[in-house]
């Protein structure tokens, strides 16, 4: 049996006793000796899963299982092989079953059979995939599974992903449960992703091909502020929709997948604010409660028609709800066809959305809810870091769980949770913690959310775990005490955070207490880079050591700008590639303005002016490092 295992961590924790001593009366013993049933003429879907849980069983009772074809006692039977109803559940879904003594696990759809096979893995075997690198399989010599297990799963929404680290490995994206295709081309015997064909984003004007027309045809042409432009089409001519309908069919010809579980076509306006204002199109939003998406629905609606009528099954058109079309049209629906994208780039992410308090998710809410009535296909763009400071922690733990549940409860069928998508050149703070409770949330809103984030905290960062909890709960409950604690995705560290000296104490302790702790260099690394995301802070808003008292602070400065080049940091904010790396005064300006004094003119008078006062403070310093010991208790 192949074992397939060289490119993971397998962590082995002997947890044979507990997990064998568990309902030991009633249970179902499985052991080296069970074996996988799979059918004599397997699918590849069957083949896929009954592989991977035969090789993960080898592993947890270091027995080499194979699957067969024929057994009378002690199986799991997979597929065709399994008789574990499935008739009532929805695609993509499954059902383990405990059935006379033996398992059985049957999936729907394309990617219900592994997802089952992965669930009787975490389930009952204790398997985690917590990161790429980190997959918790502990070995036993038997597990037990309950006599009455009866498991069933549907899938919460049809279309999942998110950006991050972790998410772009397909054994984590399997056993996690995301199927979006921007990351990661999981197998199709796995069941393929979910991809959006010819464009994510902003295609009207690919698909309309507005500026080719803007000589021959103008009235094809956005009419706004009295002049065409090309920056959108007109809605409501019919040569547009013409145009459109067919660059999409186009699109399917060259690009269709008859068995993958769902494609997606994005007819999406494109980033601009100059929508048409033609009388035509005025009259159209004015006879639907006023609403610029009612031209959007009605255009998108006809084209997902014509999908519909070519024959595309498991195709749907895209559209966006997003700053002028984000409020829900009247007298019009969406055909169920048609996806609509809701994008919550304006909310705050300290406060649940369902938060009423909370005026900036009130909005968002109302508009959620005025699209659930119409729509049952609605899609969400979601964020999860913050883009202008990205080094710092983005505080939005405590509403990852709800604001997922909320999606969920409102119709919503897809979310793209939107993070910091240039991870490899910027990670610093949490990342791998919030790709996990991310996907955790999108598999299932109503998991136990803070034992999957202690069980990650503690695989991450080892011993010393609940220092980590701790600094984690501090930021949120100091986080954006100067905005009336509200948290935009591109709040200023001053801004962020509000610590007491006596806080930046503990949390130094903290961090320093959970390194002491660390079992492995892995582990190790791992504090020292999340660790990053703190001394940034305090290196931005002079904060402990970057203290303006503290005699050390310029050296500290230093060294945190030579570990953050050595930890892979080359970016601080979205779309500022290198810029830091070739500041020219890293010791006298904040951390967060690292980006803003680069090798030029202005940036060395800068420097030259930090120096000259440098020296004149010099005979002060002293005096001020007396101050600092005093305010920060050291020695
Ligand atoms: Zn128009
Ligand atoms: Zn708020």
């Amino acid at each position: 049996m192949k074992k397939s295992i060289s490119f993971i961590l397998v962590i082995c924790i002997c947890l044979a006793c507990a997990l064998t001593g568990y309902a030991a009366d009633t249970g179902i013993k499985i052991d080296g000796t069970w074996s996988v049933l799979m059918p004599e003429n397997p699918t590849s879907y069957e083949s896929f899963a009954a592989d991977k849980l035969a090789s993960a069983l080898s592993d947890v009772f270091s027995e080499d299982i194979s699957p067969v074809t024929s057994a009378d006692k002690n199986f799991i039977a997979i597929g065709v092989a399994s008789k574990a109803d499935t008739a009532e559940i929805a695609d993509n879904g499954y059902r383990i079953q405990a059935i006379d003594g033996n398992i059985h696990i049957s999936g729907t759809g394309i990617r219900g059979l592994q997802a089952g096979v992965n669930r009787f893995l975490e389930e009952f075997c204790g398997r985690k995939v917590y990161t790429a690198e980190i997959t918790i399989l502990p070995a036993a010599k038997s597990i037990t599974v309950p006599a009455d297990t009866d498991i069933v799963y549907e899938p919460y929404f049809e279309y999942t992903d998110t950006d991050w680290k972790s998410p772009r490995n397909v054994e984590y994206s399997l056993a996690n449960g995301l199927t979006g295709g921007t990351y990661r081309r999981l197998p199709a015997e796995a069941g393929g992703t979910v991809d959006y064909i010819g464009g994510f984003c902003h295609t009207m004007g690919t698909l309309c091909k507005t500026a080719d027309f803007a000589e021959s045809d103008p009235e094809q042409l956005a009419l706004h502020n009295g002049k065409r432009t090309a920056d959108q089409p007109c809605l409501t001519n019919p040569r547009v929709l013409e145009t459109a309908t067919a660059s999409v069919l186009d699109l399917l010809r060259e690009n269709h997948d008859p068995d993958a579980s769902l494609q997606i076509v994005s007819v999406t306006q494109n980033d601009n604010q100059n929508y048409c204002e033609c009388s035509k199109c005025k009259a159209f939003e004015d006879s639907h409660g006023g609403a610029q998406s009612a031209t959007m629905v009605n255009f998108v609606n006809q084209i997902a028609l014509a999908v519909k009528a070519a024959g595309y099954n498991n195709v749907a058109v895209d559209t966006f709800a997003y700053q002028y079309t984000r409020k829900a049209p009247q007298n019009i629906k969406p055909e169920e066809n048609v996806i609509i994208r809701l994008c919550t780039i304006e909310c705050c992410f300290l406060h649940t959305l369902d938060d009423s308090s909370c005026k900036r998710n009130t909005e968002l809410m109302k508009d959620l809810h005025d699209w659930s009535e119409i729509c049952k296909r609605i899609y969400v763009w979601d964020y999860t870091t913050n883009y202008s400071n990205t080094c710092i922690v983005f505080p939005d733990f405590n509403v990852i769980q709800r604001n997922i549940q909320v999606f969920s409860e409102n119709n919503v069928k897809g979310v793209y949770e939107e993070g910091n998508y240039y991870i490899d050149n910027c990670d610093t703070e949490f990342g791998e913690l919030r790709a996990y409770m991310i996907s955790k949330c999108l598999q299932n809103p109503y998991c136990d959310i803070a034992a999957e984030t202690e069980g990650f905290l503690a695989a991450y960062y080892g011993p010393g775990y609940k220092d980590i909890k701790k600094i984690i709960d501090l930021h949120i409950e100091n986080a954006c005490k100067l905005n009336g604690g509200h948290l935009s995705i591109g709040e200023s560290p001053a801004a962020s955070f509000s610590f007491s000296n006596a806080q930046i104490k503990e949390i130094d302790n903290c961090w320093l207490s959970a390194l002491q702790a660390a079992e492995t260099p892995a582990q190790k690394s791992n504090i020292e880079r999340s660790m990053l995301s703190w001394r940034f802070w305090k290196a931005s808003t002079g904060k402990g050591e970057f203290s303006l008292l503290n005699p050390e602070r310029y050296a500290e400065k230093e060294k945190l700008f030579e570990d953050m080049k050595a930890s892979g940091v080359s970016m601080i904010s979205e779309g500022s590639y290198g810029d830091y790396l070739d500041c020219i005064c890293v010791k006298y300006v904040p951390a967060n303005e690292w980006n803003m004094y680069e090798d030029d003119e202005q940036a060395a008078h800068v420097r030259l002016f930090f120096e000259k006062i440098l020296e004149s403070l010099t005979p002060f310093l002293a005096a001020g490092g007396l101050f600092y010991k005093l305010i920060y208790g050291l020695e």
